[in-house]
């Protein structure tokens, strides 16, 4: 800063900084604009904005250059998405020379870099967590306790759930707390069939319809957001022009900007924050622009760091001073390790023979759920926590290529349509070990200067048995239910394909053993605050971008009446 003019350097300084405008950034940024504060939105990708930036939002599949599927060139581009590139959304997905890492032992991390982040692409899924997650560690003794419960985000979730438009059923399940929905989305009938079979022969297991972020009936709130009634396209990862899902892009984002108070400075790559040692806190961050690879310097008050779970690690990590050598805030050490996510290996898919009278009128961009069901009240296995599913069914339709010509022609227009299908996935809860980890490696470096992040996250026996006893449960399940060609596998797949990373930087009580406390303040540095996947100090059976959104929406109302009260 010394070498810089003042008014240089006011015009570089704001009230708060926001790191990514992903799902949780976008929530940072509508609260601390919102509540006055000049925000200044930092996002290392190109700026997307609602509906203009689709481009394939409306496109036929004849009108995709390949017809969805890129060519091999294109596809090993993404290594990291093998087998999941798809044409019409492989823009919002990142390439891997963007962002080379070390894979010390194998991990799939899946990445969107551009405005709106993974808010573009994710797949909506959006349940509470209950007490059953945040006492978890307490009870079965594993990492550390969590230092807030459901009481503490439960006013939380209903705020973000009120304006991201969540719809579902009230189930009335203590281990996936209702909250405010709107109507919800209907399940198929083979879905239905499996619910009341499940129903009849179990007493502790209950396949619901799964709670999602589309807008099923508009409510004020969202029509004022300019959005509107999801209209079952199925398209949505593509961007929805109606706004029919919630994304940073059509919902945080725009309501941030209305209010005046936010900048947003796209293809700013954050290098680092900056610590004022003589303040003894932090005063901005360090940024490479990725256009011109030139270092810049912004300044602010309060930092939430947002950059989705490992690279908001990656940021502490890079942000050394004389205070702390080893990372912003890392006084113990702990910074990069107890790294989780969820368990995907266990799939199982089946036909039905049956229902052959109905079949399909629309489709449904949801899934059904079947809530955690083992381990709640005791522990029944020999492996610690447990797994939720989810499910899709469907009928398929048949035509036949015989003939040449018009009995072609008629053959291939005449569909008939085939048996009921039904597949499911497991989202098993995997135990944080400090020894699962990243860390920055020595020497090599990204094309923006900055250290290449090393991935050394692993299996354990746990997680084994955990997909052993999924597909064993399911098949019987699916077998109750008259299913056949039951195919169920384990795919073995490498950490990280499973989407949802988390720790790293975990909230806890004692600043020996966490990085953050109950309002995701750095222990060690209180105006920097870490309200991603990073924060999470277990990873529970449900998805967590709702609770990235609520734990969000909590520290933004926090540090601000710090801010106003000048303690931070
Ligand atoms: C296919 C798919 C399906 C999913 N489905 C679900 C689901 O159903 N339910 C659910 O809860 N979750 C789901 N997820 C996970 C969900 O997308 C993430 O949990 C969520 O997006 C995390 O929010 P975030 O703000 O932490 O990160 P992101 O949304 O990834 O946003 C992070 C932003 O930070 C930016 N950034 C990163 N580093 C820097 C830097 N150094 N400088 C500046 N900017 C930076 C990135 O470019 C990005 O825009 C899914 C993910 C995928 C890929
Ligand atoms: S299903 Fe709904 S949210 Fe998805 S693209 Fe269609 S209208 Fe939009």
């Amino acid at each position: 800063m010394a070498n810089l003019s003042i008014d240089a350097v006011k015009k570089m300084t704001y009230d708060a900084i926001v790191i990514g405008s992903g799902i949780s950034g976008g929530w940072a940024a509508k609260e601390l604009s919102e509540k006055g504060l000049k925000t200044l939105v930092l996002e290392r990708g190109r700026d997307v904005q609602h509906v203009k930036d689709y481009p394939t939002a409306t496109k036929h599949p004849w009108e995709l250059e390949h017809r969805g599927r890129p060519s091999l060139e294109v596809q090993k581009e993404f290594a990291t998405r093998k087998g999941k590139v798809d044409e019409a959304t492989m823009h919002f997905f990142v390439k891997d020379a963007e962002q080379p890492i070390v894979q010390e032992k194998p991990f799939t991390w899946t990445r969107g870099y551009q405005v709106g982040g993974k808010s573009l692409t994710w797949a909506r899924q959006t349940q509470r967590w209950s007490d059953f997650d945040f006492e978890g560690p307490a009870r079965d003794g594993f990492a550390i306790d969590w230092p807030i419960r459901y009481i503490d985000l439960a006013p939380w979730y209903s705020y973000v759930e009120k304006f991201a438009g969540i719809s579902g059923n009230r189930d009335g399940l203590p281990q996936l707390p209702d909250g405010e929905f709107l109507p919800a989305t209907e399940l198929s009938c083979i879905e239905t069939h499996l619910q009341r079979t499940i129903a009849s022969k179990y007493k502790d297991r209950q396949l619901i319809q799964g709670r999602c972020a589309h807008i099923t009936e508009p409510q004020p709130i969202h029509l004022q957001q300019g959005r509107a009634k999801c209209q079952h396209r199925t398209m949505c990862n593509r961007g929805c022009p109606f706004g029919g899902y919630f994304s940073s892009n059509a919902s945080t984002l725009p309501w941030a900007a209305r209010t005046g108070n936010m900048t947003l400075r796209p293809h700013s790559v954050v290098h680092s924050i900056i610590y004022d040692e003589q303040k003894g806190k932090a005063s901005g961050v360090r940024v490479v622009d990725a256009n011109t690879k030139e270092v810049l310097e912004f300044y602010a008050s309060v930092i939430f760091v947002n950059g989705s779970a490992l690279n908001s690690n990656l940021i502490l990590m890079n942000s050394i001073s004389s205070r702390f050598p080893n990372g912003l805030g890392n006084d113990n050490g702990l910074l990069g390790k107890y790294i989780s996510w969820h368990n995907y290996r266990g799939k199982i898919s089946a036909s039905y023979e049956g229902l052959q009278e109905v079949t399909i009128d629309g489709r449904t961009p949801n899934n059904s759920y079947i809530p955690r069901f083992r381990n709640l009240y005791r522990q029944e296995t020999d492996f610690l926590r447990g797994y939720a599913t989810g499910l899709g069914g469907g009928r398929g339709t048949a035509r036949s290529t015989d003939g040449i010509g018009a009995n072609l022609k008629a053959n291939l227009l005449n569909r008939t349509p085939g048996n009921w299908h039904i597949s499911a996935w497991m989202q098993g809860e995997v135990i944080p070990r400090e020894s699962n980890h990243i860390r920055l490696h020595a020497t090599e470096k990204d094309p923006y200067g900055i250290p290449q992040l090393v991935t050394s996250c692993d299996w354990t026996e746990n997680d084994d048995k955990m997909v052993q006893d999924y597909l064993e449960q399911l098949t019987e399940m699916f077998t109750l239910a008259g299913f056949t060609n039951i195919n169920a596998v384990d795919t073995h797949s490498a950490p990280g394909a499973d989407i949802h990373e988390m720790g790293g930087a975990r909230m806890g009580k004692d600043p020996k053993t966490s990085l953050l406390n109950k309002w995701n303040q750095l222990h060690a540095c209180e105006n920097v605050f870490v309200t991603d996947g990073a924060c999470m100090t277990s990873t529970s059976t449900q998805n967590p971008s709702l609770t990235y959104m609520a734990l969000t929406a909590r520290a933004a109302d926090y540090a601000v009446s710090e801010l106003k009260k000048r303690n931070i």
